[in-house]
């Protein structure tokens, strides 16, 4: 990864943006960041994938933190969040490189998988011109059931 590359510009950004804010990026908010840069875009973590992830890199962080720094990053818009239908959360990187994608989500296991679709694009469109709204995107989240849990019987 070049230094001009998008996820270290993001990075370079995020840096300068905290410092005019005055605030000091803490060494927690680089390391999930970084987590998510170098996984790279089009991952989906839970709060807990990030935490159980930085044990396995020895970093100590605490749940509680991650959940607070995540917020933070989706809040400065360098990850997106992607709200599962039994009230779980996921996180991924958002970059320009990514296109705007929708997710099918599993709502047993919360497997999530990415599509695109110009439909979902133009419906926002669509209900967005018809009542003089101002489109700014349009996502779309399905809940389903991914094969290995089909095949379970409940
Ligand atoms: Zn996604
Ligand atoms: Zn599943």
């Amino acid at each position: 990864m070049g230094p001009s590359s998008p996820l270290q510009r993001l990075s370079d950004s995020l840096q300068s943006e905290w410092h005019q804010e005055g605030r000091r990026v803490t060494p927690q908010r680089k390391k999930i960041l970084g987590l998510f840069e170098e996984i790279g875009s089009g991952t989906h973590l839970s709060a807990e994938d990030v935490h159980h992830k930085l044990i396995s890199c020895n970093s100590k962080v605490s749940l509680a933190t991650i959940y607070r720094t995540l917020r933070l990053l989706v809040g400065k818009g360098f990850l997106n969040e992607v709200e599962l239908s039994e009230g779980g959360h996921r996180f991924e990187l958002s970059s320009q490189e990514h296109p705007d994608h929708h997710h099918l989500v599993c709502i047993r296991c919360g497997r999530t998988e990415e599509f695109e679709s110009d439909y979902v694009i133009q419906a926002g469109e669509i209900a967005a011109e018809a009542i003089g709204f101002k489109l700014i995107d349009s996502t779309f989240n399905v809940r389903a059931l991914c094969p290995s849990c089909q095949e379970l019987n409940y």
